[in-house]
Parts: structure tokens; sequence; C-alpha cells
């Protein structure tokens, strides 16, 4: 039980019955978290779409003058954040395309003006890829730039742009972006720095098993030099306006997850966010190794763009959906009380 898994194991479980690999991860996960499941009050800022990286797998982003392209100002955050705040939110999730054109002062401000809206906000914000332009554009180290988002209120990283590490098939759906290697150790600095993270992984898109067990490992042994990282996020690829095909299954959902929850022996939680899963394959992934249904994520753009459903969601919901899935619901704030 102890034993941890090796990749030949794991491509093994992958390709094999999800009832088996479900069965173990649900008995880790309950050794883990008992029958807690946790969820959390929060809503996203969604500062630009304006993006030059245009990936082939977003359905979000817009090039600049485009219509429909957009920066808020750091009036429009506060202002966004103060409704967010009054609505009772915990945690703010700030993200955006990678524009150049904004400088690091535009950054430094948006987040003060998230923290000015409420002292005790959970503000999470920018991921490595913003955080390396931010890095680029000012002729700072990635240190100096978690050092300066720290004090100006950011409290962890988002775990976003990981998508699959296997460069051939990252070149293929954003080869724009950070490679894997340097999305690691964009990650290793941060967590470094003092800075806790998620990670993420978009599937179902044209990856093979092989990509996806190498994605884990990659971030097994992350985790075990630096402790960092919070939840792994499964991502499941939505087409919307992509030529990327896409190949989701609930069978595929549910292996994925559980494997995850196998082979990320030293992440503490696995988090399948209600955004982007159907409620009730939430509630199930909960037997298949997730101990954590993400958030209200109110104004969420990113997956509702390839097609998510925009849902009412309050805390409430939330809740009910672990009880009758015969969980107990824990509110968190997303640093799970650190
Ligand atoms: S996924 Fe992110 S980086 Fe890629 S095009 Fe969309 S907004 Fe830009």
């Amino acid at each position: 039980m102890n034993e941890r898994i090796d990749a030949t194991a794991a491509m093994r479980l992958l390709e094999g019955n999800p009832i088996d690999i479900g069965e173990r991860a649900d008995a880790l996960r309950r050794k883990l978290h008992a029958n807690r499941a946790f969820y959390t009050v929060n809503a996203a800022i969604t500062y630009s779409n304006t993006c030059e990286a245009l990936c082939p797998i977003c359905s979000f982003a817009r090039r600049e003058g485009q219509q429909g392209a957009y920066v808020l100002s750091a009036e429009e955050v506060y202002e966004r954040a103060c409704a967010f705040a009054k609505m009772g939110a915990l945690e703010i999730h700030i993200i955006g395309g990678i524009y150049s054109k904004l400088p690091l002062q535009y950054y430094i401000d948006i987040i003060k003006a998230a923290r000015a809206a409420n002292k005790d906000f959970n503000i999470v914000a920018f991921t490595v890829s913003e955080c390396a332009l931010m890095a680029r554009i000012s002729g700072n180290p990635l240190s100096k730039i978690y050092e300066m988002l720290q004090a100006a209120g950011v409290n962890a990283l988002p775990g976003g742009g990981a998508e699959i590490f296997n460069p051939q098939i990252r070149r293929r759906i954003a080869p724009n972006k950070l490679t894997g290697e340097e999305w690691l150790e964009a990650m290793r600095i941060a967590h470094l720095s003092g800075l806790k993270t998620n990670a993420t992984m978009l599937y179902g898109q044209i990856e093979s098993p092989k990509d996806v067990v190498d994605h884990m490992f990659k971030l097994r042994a992350l985790q075990d030099e630096t402790g960092g990282f919070k939840a792994f996020v499964p991502l499941p690829f939505r087409k919307g306006k992509s030529d990327i095909p896409a190949k989701s299954s609930a069978t595929y959902d549910v292996k994925i997850c559980a494997l995850a929850r196998l082979v990320l022996d030293n992440f503490p939680h696995i988090r399948v966010p209600i955004t982007h899963f159907d409620e009730r394959l939430a509630q199930v992934l909960l037997c298949f190794g997730a101990d954590d249904i993400g958030g209200t994520h109110w104004h969420e753009e990113v997956a509702v763009s390839a097609g998510a459903q925009a849902r009412d969601r309050d805390a409430k919901k939330l809740e009910t959906i672990i009880k009758t899935a015969g969980f107990e619901p824990v509110l968190t704030n997303s640093n799970y009380g650190a």
C-alpha cells in the first residue's frame, strides 16, 4: 500500500479497468481525507483577454485590437473585487493573457487594488507564464517578480499553463508558451520563494497515455524536491473554437483522476473544479481519488469561452453537491487552513 507506483505500473493502471484503479485511489483518498470533501467560495477576475501566445487550444484569447479584446484598469479590478467581497468570496483568482505591452507596474497595481478591496482575500494570481513575461519585460529575475507580487498581496499562484509537458504535443497545442521544462523551473523558483501553487494537466486532446504518465511523474519529482504544490488539478480539454480534436470521455476522466491520486502520493489534494466537470461527474470523481470540487468561481470566463456551462453557484449549492454524493463538506479558502 505504501509502495510508490512506478511508471510501468501507472501505464498498466491507466490502460486497465477503471474500477480497479478507482478502488485503490479511493482507499488512499480516504486515508488522507476520510470522508471530507473541500470547496471554496471564489471568483475570477480575468484582467485581460488580449494575448500574443494565441495557443491553438484556446477559445478565450483575442489579438490586440480585435473586436472584444479588453484590458481592465486597476479601478475596474478594485470595483469587481469589492463586489465579490460583498458577495462573500474568500478567494480571488486573477489571470489574463500574455500581453507584453502591459508594464510590470500594471500587475502590481491590480494586485494592490484587489487587496485593498479585502485584506483577508486569498489572492491567487498569475500563471507562471505571466510571471515569466513580467520578468522578461522588466529585466528582473523571476525570484524578484515573486517577491514583488507577494509584497503587493499575492498569496499563492494558480497551476495553469502546464498543459502537457511532452515537447512534441506542446509544440502543437501551445507553441508560444513556456516549455514544460521552463514551466517546472518557474514553479521550482516560486516554491523556493515561499509561494504555494497548484499544478494542472490538460488532457483529452492529442496526448497519449504515456504523456499523461510522464506529466504526473515530472510533477511528483518536483514535489519531492520542494513540497510547494497544494493541489493537482486535472482539466479536461474542451474543443470550443479550437482546431485541436477533443477525445474526452467519463471513463477517461475517472481513470485520470484516480491515477493522479495514486501517482501524486505527495500532493495533499486532487481538485476537480466544478467549472470544468459536470456536477454528477464531479460527485463520481470524489469516489475516484478527488477530495476537492473547487469553488463557486463567479465570473469564470476561460472555461466558459470553450463551452463550459456558466452556472449559478453558491456555497449552499456546492455543499449540496458534496453531501448528496455522501461526503462531508469542508469550506476552505484554498489554502486548506495553512
Ligand atoms: S491559453 Fe492563455 S496563453 Fe494561450 S492563448 Fe489562451 S490566454 Fe493566451
